[in-house]
């Protein structure tokens, strides 16, 4: 099983936005209760020193942990889970390179065409829609919990335009990434990038 590119942090900052985007790709596994979660979930949230994740399904049963009863993390939606979840592994840990749909296609071995209208029928988005919310959630963490400018963050995150990213970052947060920052951001010495 690859390694997802995501932190303990980022993973943490998805379960608390009970956010569907990554739902399949990694579990919530309580120490407290032994029961894992989607990252979807919205049964109350434990703490965090409580919290493990895994990547796995095997992995986190094998460690002990119940499926939770509310989000059954065990319940594949479809067949075609399998391929749309590779194709999210694959956008996650590719997100800063330019990526046209042939790449994506020919790393999960099936065809562009055929990809794009599976991806679109199992999550109601275009490869394009993902990868581009994948980019703003990157964009922003990297917001929150560093100094890093938004021209930095923009190209640091795959965008090749800053008028694109500040489109697109609208699209997702609803605000600019200045504002974002400004709401989000821890102020640990109080230099915002904006
Ligand atoms: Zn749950």
């Amino acid at each position: 099983m690859a390694d997802l590119n995501l932190s303990f942090d980022e993973m943490w900052e998805k379960i608390m936005a009970c956010d569907q985007t990554y739902d399949g790709l990694f579990y919530t596994a309580v120490k407290t209760t032994k029961i894992y979660c989607r990252p979807s979930c919205r049964s109350r949230k434990p703490k965090k020193i409580n919290v493990e994740f895994y990547h796995d399904i095997e992995m986190v049963e094998k460690a002990g942990y119940r499926a939770c009863k509310r989000c059954q993390p065990e319940v594949e939606q479809s067949p075609n889970t399998a391929i749309v979840k590779a194709v999210i592994s694959f956008l996650i840990n590719h997100y800063t390179q330019r990526l046209v749909l042939n790449d994506i296609a020919e790393n999960v071995g099936i065809s562009p065409f055929y990809l794009e209208r599976l991806f679109k029928q199992e999550t109601n988005e275009t490869p394009r829609a993902y990868l581009e919310r994948i980019r703003i959630d990157k964009a922003a963490h990297l917001l929150k919990n560093t100094q890093l400018s938004n021209l930095d963050i923009c190209y640091g995150v795959g965008f090749h335009s800053p008028s694109n990213f500040y489109r697109a970052f609208r699209r997702v947060k609803n605000c600019s990434p200045s504002e974002f920052r400004n709401k989000e951001g821890s102020d640990e010495n109080g230099m915002g990038g904006s």
